[in-house]
């Protein structure tokens, strides 16, 4: 984890509007001595000392965003955001058609955007950075999705539409900070267009739809206030973040956050390595995922799995699935095992099961109970 006191889960105080979708530094307010020409630097992903099951959840993220977003619970201050922040810095830029408000990626004409749609190739492409696009709790549906300008559509006879901050998250992450005290109404819609990779406006008559492909990871204090159970179910995975309680732990998390904080440069420079190292597991793996196998004794195991749970629908089976590959891709395998599906069935369905009364034990603990009866 990364210790940040200086608010490391807010987004930028309300500012009208974050700007470049990259730019939302995590630690905004910082030092002068802290270099920001040519961008901001960021705590390296290969740093963060400790929470382990969410670096794992995020890599499987960056690996496919199939397996749908991740939810993170636990206290403030364990660094969620900055983990996010540094995993979008981790991967390599991307390139994107130029002038285009979704990103568009020029190698590709699936899903192109009303602006690309009616360019003809060669498009003048240049590189940005993976977007991570904060979503403020008071956003309006219009900064959201975008907003149609049906006035200007009508006097000027043209589609006016401003895009919104899904458009911006377009092929990176969007976070939300405190996702559980989200109108429930926006966190609906989110998942919805986080499942298709569509946004789609509609106003009287008009509808414009852009591509939304993004990995939404959400974090929350289940204290102040939970999620419906519908919506927990259409997160990939769940994760649990806690304050370390080791000595040696909070020693080399605050030495970590100070060296940081001292010369960013210096502290980013000294992790390039193992930066490098991580960002070719990622392209290797999200290369390798197409030709992993799933044999059907780990689908089997899996399915035993979710009925000893208890888990509604194959949601659970399904998520269970596509992260054991994800995960075996990042191990350099080509084949997802059953021991896969171990390391991961915490994280992929501790958000799934039903509450039982006659059961007193926290998710975690009855999903590892499952595990080791099932998986023995
Ligand atoms: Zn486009």
């Amino acid at each position: 984890m990364t210790l940040d006191d200086r608010n490391p889960d807010q987004p930028p105080s309300p500012a009208p509007d974050p700007g470049a979708a990259s730019e939302a530094p995590a630690r905004r307010g910082a030092p002068a001595a802290e270099p920001r020409a040519g961008g901001v630097s960021v705590f390296p992903f290969s740093a963060i000392v400790g929470q382990d099951e969410m670096k794992q959840a995020l890599l499987i993220a960056a690996v496919d965003p199939s397996v749908g977003g991740v939810l993170v619970f636990g206290d403030r201050g364990t660094g969620k955001s900055t983990a996010i922040r540094a995993l979008a810095a981790l991967l390599p830029p991307m390139r994107a058609v130029a002038g285009c408000p979704y990103a568009c990626d020029p190698a590709s004409s699936a899903g192109a955007c009303p602006h690309c749609s009616g360019q003809s190739a060669p498009r003048r492409s240049h590189r940005v950075p993976v977007p991570v696009v904060d979503l403020p709790l008071g956003a309006t549906e219009d900064r959201v999705v975008g907003a149609l300008d049906l006035e200007r559509a009508l006097t000027a006879g043209v589609k006016a539409f401003e895009p919104g901050l899904l458009a911006r998250a377009n092929r990176g992450f969007l976070y939300i900070d405190e996702v559980n005290l989200l109108e429930d109404h926006l966190v609906d819609l989110l998942l919805d267009v986080a499942a298709s990779g569509v946004n789609t406006v509609e106003r009287e008559g008009l509808s414009l739809r852009h591509p939304a492909r993004f990995v939404l990871v959400g974090s929350g204090n289940p204290e102040e206030g939970e999620l419906r159970p519908q919506l927990l179910d259409r997160f990939g995975l769940a994760v649990e973040v806690t304050t370390p309680t080791e000595i040696a732990t909070r020693i080399a998390v605050v030495r970590g956050r100070d060296a940081f904080e001292r010369d960013p440069a210096g502290f980013v420079a000294a992790h390039a390595k193992a930066e490098r190292h991580l960002q070719r597991r990622i392209l290797a793996a999200r290369e390798r995922l197409a030709r992993v196998a799933v044999p059907d004794a780990t689908l089997e195991a899996a399915a035993r799995l979710c009925l000893a749970l208890g888990t509604d629908g194959l949601r659970g089976e399904l998520t269970l699935m596509r992260t054991a590959r994800a995960l075996a891709a990042l191990d350099g395998g080509e084949i997802a095992e059953i021991d896969h599906l171990r390391r991961i069935a915490p994280a992929a369905l501790r958000h799934r099961l039903r509450r039982n009364p006659l059961d007193e034990a926290g998710s975690t603990a009855r999903v590892a109970r499952a595990v080791a009866e099932v998986l023995a």
